[in-house]
């Protein structure tokens, strides 16, 4: 060891030196400023530009699970998902579902996609109202709303008790959705679960069906924002292409519904998917689109502010998520 070594070395520990003596007052100073624990903060709303139109992700909160298989490969091992999760940073048997509607304000209008799952569905979820509040709209300033499908988690919001949620708007939804959940097929059967889902729309979707525009993949909600079927996850699910300005956002809904299992796996079976090979078909299809296109995209329960960017990885894909690029 040279002399010099030594002065560095013996530099160094006078550095440490001064070092604790400020970690010790900085204890003292912390103890005299303590303040409860608050617990995990979760932020509940994020606005992007895109061209004209301002794009804001709100959440709705989240639903915590206490598994991931079956609800995610479901054609797969338990275990291989579960290590799969774990490969990826992510508990193996328990996950968070976030839910998240979009507002495009495109200027003229005030569109929300989806309206969350109302009240009544746990602690965690059913805060749309407050979501949009906090992000500078009201619910009255709801101009358009727009079903993407009619699970729960989409359509739960639409009314607040026996009132529409949002007073003034106009609806708009899938042609092929609607009448798949109203068919006297559906109204008819046997099975619960179809009872229940029959019963939620008759009880959300059914009052405001008056004012309800429906429309087929490749019609417009209003200029710039037209819409995709995408099949499979309902037999009436849709994606909007919103552009503006020459800008575009694939807004996918539930095409995909998870950052890892849905885009690194795309042929994992989800329990959600009504028709799985359908399902499997139109992700991979949205999945390409939205890689090969470089646009960005916002999906219902990819993690909060749930925007992001595909990157094609073989044949599979990888999320990517959006950092600064929609604020510049
Ligand atoms: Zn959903």
């Amino acid at each position: 060891m040279t002399s010099d070594h030594f002065n560095l070395s013996r530099r160094n520990l006078l550095v440490g030196a001064s070092v604790a003596a400020a970690g010790s007052l900085a204890t003292t100073v912390g103890a005299q400023a303590k303040a409860p624990l608050q617990g995990i903060a979760p932020v509940n709303y994020r606005r992007v530009k895109l061209g004209g139109f301002e794009v804001t992700t709100v959440a709705d909160g989240y639903a915590a699970v206490p598994k991931v298989h079956p609800i995610f490969g479901n054609n797969q091992k338990p275990e291989d998902v579960a290590a799969y999760m774990q490969a990826n940073f992510l508990p193996g048997n328990k996950m968070a579902i976030p839910f998240t509607p979009v507002i495009v304000n495109t200027g003229n209008e005030v569109i929300l996609f989806d309206t969350g799952n109302g009240p009544g569905r746990g602690a965690t979820r059913g805060h749309l109202v407050k979501s949009i509040e906090s992000a500078g709209f009201t619910a009255d300033q709801i101009d358009v709303v727009v079903i993407t499908h009619f699970h729960p988690d989409h359509i739960g919001g639409l009314m607040n008790g026996d009132k529409p949620a949002f007073a003034n708007a106009r609806y708009v939804a899938g042609e092929a959705e609607y009448n798949f959940w109203t068919s006297k097929k559906n109204a008819d059967s046997s099975d619960k679960k179809m009872q229940g889902r029959v019963k939620l729309v008759n009880a959300k979707v059914k009052p405001v069906a008056e004012k309800m525009t429906f429309i087929k993949g490749g019609k417009d909600v209003v200029t710039g924002i037209t819409a995709i079927e995408t099949f499979g996850h309902t037999p009436g699910h849709l994606a909007f292409n919103i552009e503006s300005n020459g800008q575009r956002l694939v807004l996918w809904a539930d095409a995909c519904n998870h950052y890892v299992a849905s885009l690194q796996k795309p042929e994992w079976h989800v329990i959600f998917d009504m028709d799985k090979a359908a399902a499997i078909a139109s992700r991979k299809k949205i999945l390409s689109m939205v890689a090969a296109d470089k646009v960005p995209a916002s999906g219902y329960h990819m993690p909060f502010p749930a925007l992001g960017y595909v990157e094609q990885q073989g044949d599979a894909f990888r999320w990517v998520a959006h950092s600064y690029q929609l604020d510049l």
